[in-house]
Parts: structure tokens; C-alpha cells; sequence
């Protein structure tokens, strides 16, 4: 095989590239190619440092803790070949904090779901409903993505079973929380994490809502070493597998010959910005659908795919502030937790204001990447604030 010749190319070295990479080198013994535009690989999952002590993550603070022996757990020691060591984060591994009000999440549903009955003991039948009613959801997606898999026959019962929840897996957060609840603090409670999913209540979907609640019912994890490690140990198994990452290429877009796909033609970041073609009949990338639609394909594929996602609208964006501190957080009482600090209950209200402009942000999320691996050469935090893309599109 000469150089430039692959069974597959994957563009983009993040967490869902590289899990594609690996399951499709390991198991379907495939040559892989992964073009990463980047000089650090890894996506959101890699760090950067200062002075060679300060280290932080760009999009990786804490992961929902995975059950021993599930679907989860065994794919990412199969990629990994469990190479990543997860350390818990502490059993209060969030903490919401609101005027007047601070509320520390347990790493136990049960712990979680009575915390929140002891407070709001008139509410104790909806928040038990509650609990159910983000598993129902969950596992309506897990339908929703097995209809999508089968054969159009046994896809079509799924379907059929899964259209008993469908109206609550696609009803708005907001929308469910009204219905559900008569406290609004209870309501904003709930909802402290959306920052996790990138969209406020008023606008969220109760199924994103639901499976980032679920995901972290049972605590959280972080890698020990940092968010880079992910990528590490995932490239070494790659390599092991005679599969590479090329970084520092951005791929411009995809060969499409005789309706085939034929590899895809991509440009050097560094030195000499040379065009490069690579080949596979087999591309897949993982820049994100609008990327791919009006980039990678643009003008190769009917426009129906590009005006489809046209209409989504974008997420918050995220603006954050990386501190280098000369002293243990533990002095301060910090333990390794994420904190989510709001200046008001309502959510929808906060995310309209945009007060980051003005440099007093009405609400950020705080965490100390140096407090979550062990001899951290030094002490780092991270400050985000959610703002809208608008405020930097000029
Ligand atoms: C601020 C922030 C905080 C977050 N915190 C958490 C958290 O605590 N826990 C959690 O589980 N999740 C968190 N997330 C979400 C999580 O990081 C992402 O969902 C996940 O990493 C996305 O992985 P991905 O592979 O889909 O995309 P990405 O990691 O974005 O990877 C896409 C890759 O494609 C590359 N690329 C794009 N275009 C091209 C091109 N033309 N040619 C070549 N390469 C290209 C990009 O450079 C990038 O490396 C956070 C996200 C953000 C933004």
C-alpha cells in the first residue's frame, strides 16, 4: 500500500474520531487514517500548559461514572485496552450554588433523589417521578438509536414501543419542569447542570436533559494525568494496530467519484501549506454535522442536508478564564469538586443577559483540573462562562 492509500480515513482526532478509529482498526482490522487540523491532537479532550507546571483541560472536567460491566464501560476498555485510570471525583462532585441557597450533589442517586425530598417534602411524589421519568427517556434513546440500526422491519417495532415516550423525550426541559414542579427553586435546581448540554430549559430538549442527568447519577470521574491522557492511551493502541494520526492537516474536502467515495483532499497547516490527496473508500468525519454538510460536501450532496441543519440553531458558547495559582485550592476548602455559581434562579433569564461583555458574569462553572490527578506539578482552575457567539461574530 503506498503512502497516501488507507481503508479508511477519519477526519478529526477527537473522542468520537478516535473511538471510530479504534473499534474499526481492532475489529474490522482496517487501516486507519485519522487528519487532525490541530497541532495537538485529541480534540476537546487535549491540554495545554504554561511554564511546564500549569496544566489545563479544554473540554474534558468530569465524566459521568460508568457502571462496572456496561455497554459504556466495555467499549472504552476495549479502545483503550484500559489503559486510562479514572480517579473518582469527590462523593459531593458538583455543587450549585444560588443566592441563599447552596446544594452539593451526592455520587448516589438514591443519597441525590432523598437530599432533594428533605428539601422540598411537598414535592416528593414529583421528584420520585422525576427520577423515573429521565430513565424512561434515556432508555428511549437507546431505542430511538436501535430503530435507526435494524432492518426496517424490526425497526419498525421498536419504533412502535418506543412511541410511548416519545412526547416526554421531546418536550423541552423547560416545558417538563413547569408541568412537573411547583417550585421554581426546585425547578432550577434540576436543571443547574445545563451547561453540561449547552442550552438553557426554555430551549434544551428533555432528552439531552435527561441523559446528561442520568449520566452522572452515580458520581464522576476524571483521568488521572489530565484529559490528554485519553488521547494517549487511545493512539497507542491505534498505532499499535498499524493505524495513524496525521496532525496539523485540515481536510478541505471529500473525493466524490462516479457517486463513490474516493479519499479526501486536505491542506498542511504547517511550512509550506502543501495540498495533499489521501485515499480510502471509506471517509468518516467527526467535525460535526454543519462541517460536514457545507464544507466537506458542499456542493457534492443535495442541498436538503445543508438547509436542514441551516435551521439548528448554535449552542451557548463557552468563554473561560485559565488561572495558574500560586497556592493549594484545599486552603480555601476546595476539594476537587465542580462548582456551577448563579446570580439568579432563573435560567433562561441569565443566558438572555450576556454580562460577560461588561466582565461581571452573572454565572460561571468552576473547577480545579490540578485537585482531580495526583502530584500535580502545579495548581490550576478553570472559570467558565456560557455567553452567545453573537457577542464575538464581529
Ligand atoms: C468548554 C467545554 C467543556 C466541556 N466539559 C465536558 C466535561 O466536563 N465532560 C464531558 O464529558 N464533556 C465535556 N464537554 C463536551 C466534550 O468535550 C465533547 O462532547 C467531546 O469531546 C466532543 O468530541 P468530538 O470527537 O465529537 O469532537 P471534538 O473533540 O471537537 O473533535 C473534533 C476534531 O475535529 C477536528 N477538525 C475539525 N475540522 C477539521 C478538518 N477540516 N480537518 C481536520 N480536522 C478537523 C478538530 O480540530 C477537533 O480536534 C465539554 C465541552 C466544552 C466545549
Amino acid at each position: 500500500m503506498s503512502d497516501n492509500k488507507y481503508d479508511v480515513i477519519i477526519i478529526g482526532s477527537g473522542i468520537g474520531g478516535m473511538t471510530a478509529a479504534n473499534l474499526l482498526a481492532k475489529i474490522g482490522k482496517k487501516k486507519v487514517l485519522v487528519l487532525e487540523q490541530h497541532w495537538e491532537p485529541g480534540g476537546l479532550t487535549h491540554e495545554f500548559k504554561r511554564k511546564g507546571k500549569f496544566h489545563w483541560d479544554v473540554g474534558i472536567h468530569y465524566v459521568g461514572k460508568l457502571q462496572p460491566g456496561s455497554l459504556d464501560t466495555q467499549v472504552l476498555d476495549f479502545i483503550s485496552e484500559g489503559e486510562i485510570k479514572w480517579n473518582d471525583m469527590p462523593y459531593m462532585y458538583d455543587v450549585f450554588h444560588y443566592p441563599g441557597l447552596d446544594f452539593s450533589v451526592p455520587s448516589d442517586k438514591d443519597d441525590y433523589k432523598n437530599k432533594l425530598i428533605t428539601l422540598f417534602p411537598e414535592e416528593s411524589n414529583s421528584i420520585k417521578q422525576y427520577f423515573k421519568d429521565i430513565n424512561k427517556v434515556a432508555i428511549w434513546y437507546i431505542g430511538y438509536i436501535a430503530e435507526k440500526m435494524t432492518p426496517p422491519f424490526i425497526g419498525f417495532f421498536i419504533n412502535l414501543f418506543n412511541k410511548v415516550n416519545e412526547a416526554l423525550a421531546l418536550c423541552t426541559t423547560g416545558d417538563y419542569m413547569e408541568k412537573r414542579f411547583k417550585s421554581h427553586v426546585l425547578r432550577s435546581l434540576l436543571v443547574s447542570q445545563w451547561g453540561d448540554y449547552g442550552l438553557p430549559p426554555r430551549t434544551s430538549s428533555f432528552l439531552i436533559h435527561s441523559i446528561i442527568a442520568n449520566h452522572y447519577l452515580r458520581g464522576a470521574v476524571y483521568p488521572e494525568g489530565g484529559a490528554s491522557e485519553i488521547f494517549k492511551s487511545l493512539n497507542s493502541v491505534l498505532e499499535k494496530e498499524g493505524g495513524i494520526v496525521k496532525t496539523s492537516i485540515e481536510a478541505k474536502e471529500v473525493i466524490i467519484e462516479d457517486n463513490q467515495v474516493k479519499g479526501v483532499i486536505a491542506i498542511q497547516k504547517r511550512g509550506e501549506k502543501i495540498t495533499e490527496k489521501y485515499y480510502a473508500p471509506i471517509v468518516i468525519s467527526s467535525t460535526g454535522a454543519s462541517h460536514t454538510y457545507s464544507t466537506l460536501l458542499k456542493n457534492k450532496v443535495s442541498d436538503i442536508y445543508e438547509m436542514e441543519l441551516k435551521k439548528l440553531r448554535g449552542g451557548m458558547s463557552a468563554t473561560t478564564l485559565y488561572l495558574g495559582l500560586k497556592e493549594h485550592p484545599g486552603k480555601l476548602g476546595f476539594k476537587g469538586e465542580n462548582h456551577w455559581i448563579y446570580s439568579d434562579f432563573n435560567h433562561d433569564e441569565l443566558t438572555t443577559r450576556n454580562s460577560i461583555l461588561d466582565g461581571k458574569p452573572d454565572s460561571c462553572f468552576l473547577s480545579f483540573p490540578s485537585l482531580k490527578t495526583t502530584n500535580p506539578k502545579g495548581h490550576t482552575a478553570e472559570i467558565i462562562s456560557f455567553t452567545h457567539y453573537d457577542s464575538f461574530e464581529k
